[in-house]
């Protein structure tokens, strides 16, 4: 999977439509400070689903709206889309290309998409999850993230290493399974009791 376009409009300073297409490999994005950087990775985590405003650098949902500036009248509507690569399959769906959309009005309300049909949020964090790039991955890593990670201690760097790694699921699945076989273990005791009755 890989992410190859986005396409903004009226998103935070990106008022007019626009279209960022990305190649394999490395892409940096520069530009002089408060030129819309941060806002490009700000689009991938709203499209994305990201709930979280404050995560958006943001007050309320709408601060994601183009909010005018001098020149310009402020905006309706912001419209993000995320198109990627699907070409082996990491997405559980049958398309080669999936296009994600997230569109809000400034009265509030939001719409999603997958492939341009409409669905709910959860739809767009269930196609997501476990892929590396869902709500919570290590997918995009903020300014201020990074001083965490190189101030962390070791134990809260190992957690860090195992969620990249795709490890915490693991250990999540670990602990289902230990719980059940405990249940499993108290279940056959009292088996066990009831047929010493019986016997
Ligand atoms: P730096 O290099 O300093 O980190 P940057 O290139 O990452 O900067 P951003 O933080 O992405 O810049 O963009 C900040 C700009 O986006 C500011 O000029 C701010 O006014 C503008 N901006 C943010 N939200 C909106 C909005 N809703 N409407 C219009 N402009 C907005």
């Amino acid at each position: 999977m890989q992410v190859v376009k986005m396409e903004l409009r009226g998103f935070k300073s990106f008022a007019d439509k626009t279209v960022l297409t990305f190649d394999r490999g490395i892409t940096a994005i520069v530009g002089p400070n408060g030129s819309g950087k941060s806002n490009i990775s700000d689009a991938v985590r709203w499209v994305l689903g990201e709930q979280n405003v404050r995560q958006l650098r943001g007050q309320k949902a709408e601060d994601v709206i183009f909010s005018g500036t001098a020149q310009r009248r402020s905006q309706g509507v912001a419209e993000v889309s995320l198109y990627f690569d699907n070409q082996d399959n990491t997405l559980d769906i049958a398309f080669s290309e999936v296009v994600i959309t997230r569109r809000l009005f400034r009265s509030g309300e939001s719409e999603f998409y997958i492939n341009k049909r409409p669905c709910r949020l959860k739809d767009i964090h269930r196609l997501f999850a476990d892929t590396g790039m869902g709500q919570d991955s290590m997918a995009v890593i903020e300014q201020n993230r990074v001083d965490r990670i190189l101030n962390s201690k070791p134990d809260e760097r190992r957690i860090i290493f195992e969620e990249v790694a795709g490890i915490s699921r693991f250990k999540g699945r670990k602990q289902d399974g230990l719980r059940k076989l405990a249940e499993t273990e108290r279940n056959l005791e009292r088996v066990g009791d009831l047929m010493s009755v019986l016997a």
